[in-house]
This record gives structure tokens, sequence and C-alpha cells, in this order.
């Protein structure tokens, strides 16, 4: 297998997390943006969005989809500071 199983956008949110980061492919350029997840359905997976992207800064068409662990923080942090 050239690259691991991603999970769905339901086990992100599951999780919490409610953004992913999205990096260029070709390792040179190493652009990236953050998106809202929001906007996947919950059965699709993180990797069947890679090929649709194309790099705004190369051109490069396909990205590396990950969850936006940060987006995760800010919940477990409301939970940490109740009393
Ligand atoms: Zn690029």
């Amino acid at each position: 297998m050239p690259h691991p199983t991603k999970i769905t956008f339901a086990e992100t949110r599951a999780a919490g997390v409610s953004g992913v980061l999205v990096y260029c492919s070709d390792h040179r350029c190493s652009h990236w943006t953050r998106l809202n997840a929001d906007q996947w359905p919950d059965d699709l997976r993180l990797s069947d969005v890679e090929p649709k992207f194309v790099c705004q800064a190369c051109g490069h068409r396909g990205a590396d989809v990950r969850p936006d662990w940060r987006s995760q923080a800010q919940a477990s942090t409301g939970r940490a500071l109740r009393t």
C-alpha cells in the first residue's frame, strides 16, 4: 500500500475536529491552507478529496489532507476550564 487508508470526515467530526489542513503534495512547494471540513459529507474519506485540489501557489494537482488538531483544542480547553 503506497498510502495508508485515511479516516472519514465523520470520524474527524466525532473527534471534535472542525477543520483540515491541505498541503501541496509537491514537497518543493510546501504551500498549505486551512479549510472548514463542514463542506464534505460524513462518508467521504480525507484521501478522497486530495486529488481534487490544485495548488494556488504552483498549480500542482493533488494535495495531502490532514485533520487540523488545533481546531479540536478549543473544545478540550472549554472542558478543562469548566469548574
Ligand atoms: Zn504547490
